[in-house]
């Protein structure tokens, strides 16, 4: 049954939707918090066209990390004067973490006792992991909801997230990636035309024409100082062959000490310390993580940013890295396949492993006994999510007395790849 106050309510709500302030109030509170403290009336904000939503808790380092990320944006995209706020959405566990939001946050916050609407938001807009950033438009409806990737990406020259500016800057990146040469991707960042070698420092231009391997990665990142030691060994034996190979170190430390640190452990050459523009080059190649191996052919252009796997699938035989070098390993990685059991008893796994590939259940993987990617053949133990490269079983060693159970696995099912 109607009643006057429900029709009233839902008219007003119909009114309301398809504004900003239906989503940045409700009925009982018109105002955001500032980095001050202060009230911020949402009525006074009606002269902003777009909005981005910040789903974020102060406790959590990937937020901790996107905060000066997009607090950089924010304050270019103000002194251009353009109608841009950010609210914050927090997910913090208590009002302490909550207020910290002052220190390193330059906008407004929904109240953080507001449980009520930073619930109905989250669902509203389906966040399912934070950090998050919603881009809303005039209207309040949504832009886009991919707005992390797009600030790290793009940066402020993403605003204002609209289908046509994204496009735009995607043909931007594809033009530059086809015009890419090695000489233009390295001297951007040093207009000196050196890159170090050693303590030494020798042109750019000494390089060209070479396969180019550029290899992100910093210290005191375990994944990097193994994959570092696995790499140092393919590069000394395919330079040993004398293969038109070099790489090229991109620093991506936080600071001159760790990237003079991590330095130290490597044979080959190195950009200048530079963090601006090795998170340049990592946007620019879309590195997720690290350690990350961009392959760079001599032509220049971009080979694969899968270096990484491909080493540790195919090690130095995955040298060229191109196309028809990947094809021709999978080849005869099929062939080698044929010369196993198609069941294992594998020393790391309690159950009995299944040869399997992509057609007959397997698919890209992370390895549970070297933690590495696998692709294409793996020994799986459908149960209990359990994969392991071909390379990696080892036979199990029956002794007198041995107990079954004393045969252990463990591995976490879906553990990252890096950063
Ligand atoms: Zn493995
Ligand atoms: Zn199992």
């Amino acid at each position: 049954m109607d009643t006057p106050s429900a029709n009233s309510l839902a008219s007003a709500a119909a009114a309301a939707e398809g504004s900003l302030s239906s989503v940045l109030s409700t009925e009982n509170r018109d105002f955001l918090i500032s980095p001050s403290g202060v009230k911020v009336f949402v009525k006074d904000m009606e002269d902003i066209n777009t909005i981005g939503l910040y789903f974020g808790a102060n406790w959590y380092s990937p937020c901790e990390s996107f905060t000066p990320v997009l607090a950089s944006v924010y304050h270019r995209l103000k002194s251009e004067g353009h109608k841009f706020e950010v609210v914050f959405v927090s997910s913090d566990e208590d009002q302490a973490s909550f207020d910290r939001f002052r220190s390193g946050m330059p906008w407004p916050a929904i109240p953080f006792g507001d449980l009520r609407s930073k619930r109905s938001l989250t669902g509203r807009f389906q966040i399912e992991g934070i950090p998050s950033l919603v881009i809303l438009g005039p209207d309040g409806g949504l832009v886009r909801s991919d707005g992390v990737e797009l600030v790290y990406r793009h940066g402020w020259r993403a605003f204002p997230f609209t289908p046509g500016r994204i496009a735009e800057l995607e043909a931007e990146e594809e033009a530059k990636h086809a015009s890419q040469t090695l000489e233009n991707l390295l001297l951007l960042g040093s207009d000196t035309g050196l890159i170090r070698a050693r303590e030494l420092q020798v042109p750019v231009s000494s390089i060209v024409g070479k396969t180019v391997g550029l290899y992100f990665s910093a210290d005191g990142c375990p994944p990097c100082a193994k994959f570092t030691s696995r790499l140092i060994s393919i590069y000394d034996s395919l330079r040993g062959k004398e293969e038109e190979f070099e790489i090229v170190f991109v620093s991506v430390d936080r600071d001159e000490a760790g990237y003079a640190r991590c330095y130290a452990g490597m044979p080959w050459l190195a950009l200048p310390y530079d963090g601006g523009f090795s998170k340049a080059l990592s946007r620019y190649f879309d590195v997720q993580g690290i350690p990350a191996l961009v392959i760079i052919g001599p032509d220049g252009k971009t080979v694969t940013r899968e270096g990484r796997n491909l080493i540790n699938l195919h090690l130095e035989r995955a040298f060229p890295f191109t196309e028809d070098r990947v094809r021709l390993l999978g080849e005869r990685m099929d062939e080698e396949a044929k010369g196993f059991p198609a069941s294992f008893n594998h020393a790391g796994h309690r159950h009995a492993l299944r040869l399997v590939t992509e057609g007959s259940g397997g698919g890209p993987y992370i390895c549970c006994e070297c933690e590495e990617q696998g692709l294409r053949w793996a020994y799986q133990c459908l149960g209990c999510g359990y994969e392991v490269h071909l390379k990696c079983v080892r036979e199990v060693v029956v002794e007198r007395d041995a107990d079954a159970a004393a045969i252990s696995s463990s591995c976490a099912i879906g553990s990252s790849i890096g950063v």
